[in-house]
């Protein structure tokens, strides 16, 4: 089971390694008897969502957890070089949905909603639901750290809330916008890449908030002349962010 090789991965709490030892429990668990049919003895992947990846060999299914031998271990499992945080407005429908899952597999660390002036109400209940889109999607492309869904911030504090060593980036479709690409040549200078991006809700952004994040240090940025969808541009952004690191 080298790292890449193509695996079926299982999350283990972090609470729930101990030594050479790890137990898989509640929906995790179900899955590893239920659908995989495990076996004592059998192989699998497990991560813990803070960058650890094991490989294990099941020990013993009981009635409620499943135990587990640790033969190897890797730090930061199948992530990328940068910590790449999305602050978007959450959307209408499932497009939220869809725009976690897909930068989850692309690399995101982060996601921040933010509440932009034309930004729609949304279901409190909207939170651990893509926390839970998060989860499935890093153990379906092999990632071994569950992005954090925060809570929800204003547009105000959300350009507030970075240093200015983190490179900020605003996706903005006006003409005044510089090409993503040309911004991420400072990206690939950088040691431990940090970078933030915000894409705005469906009715885009009002000029005060451009004008706002502009004066806390972002850099609006164009994704190209074609006014994409907010969740695309979210995972197109991502892409390139993710590809200009390596
Ligand atoms: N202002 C728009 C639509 C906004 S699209 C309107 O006229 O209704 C939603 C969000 O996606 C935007 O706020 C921006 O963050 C991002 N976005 C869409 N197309 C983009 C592009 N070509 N370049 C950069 N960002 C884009």
């Amino acid at each position: 089971m080298r790292q890449g090789a193509h695996a079926d991965f299982f999350y283990v709490r972090p609470t729930d390694v101990r030594a050479d030892r790890i137990f898989i429990v509640d929906q995790e668990w179900h899955l590893l008897r239920v659908l995989h049919r495990a076996r004592d003895g059998q192989r699998f992947l497990a991560v813990d969502g803070l960058g650890h990846c094991f490989a294990c060999e099941l020990l013993r299914i009981e009635p409620d957890r499943a135990e587990a031998k640790i033969l190897q271990r890797w730090e930061r499992y199948g992530e990328p070089r940068v910590h790449l945080t999305i602050a978007a407005s959450p959307l209408r429908g499932e497009r939220f949905d869809l725009l976690v899952e897909k930068c989850t597999e692309l690399g995101v660390s982060m996601f921040i909603p933010v509440r932009a002036t034309r930004t729609q109400p949304w279901a409190s209940d909207r939170l651990q639901r893509w926390q839970r889109v998060a989860l499935a999607a890093m153990k379906q492309c092999g990632r071994s750290v569950w992005p954090e869904v925060a809570q929800p911030v204003s547009f105000a504090e959300a350009v507030d809330a970075f240093p200015s060593s983190v490179l900020r980036l605003l996706a903005h479709e006006g003409e005044d916008a510089a090409p993503l690409a040309s911004l991420l040549k400072r990206v690939e200078r950088n040691d431990v890449p940090q970078v933030v991006v915000v894409v705005g809700p469906e009715g885009g952004f009002t000029s005060e908030e451009v004008d706002l994040a502009r004066s806390r240090g972002f850099v609006p940025v164009s994704l190209g002349t074609r006014r994409l969808r907010a969740e695309t541009a979210a995972i197109v952004a991502t892409a390139l962010v993710v590809a200009a690191c390596g």
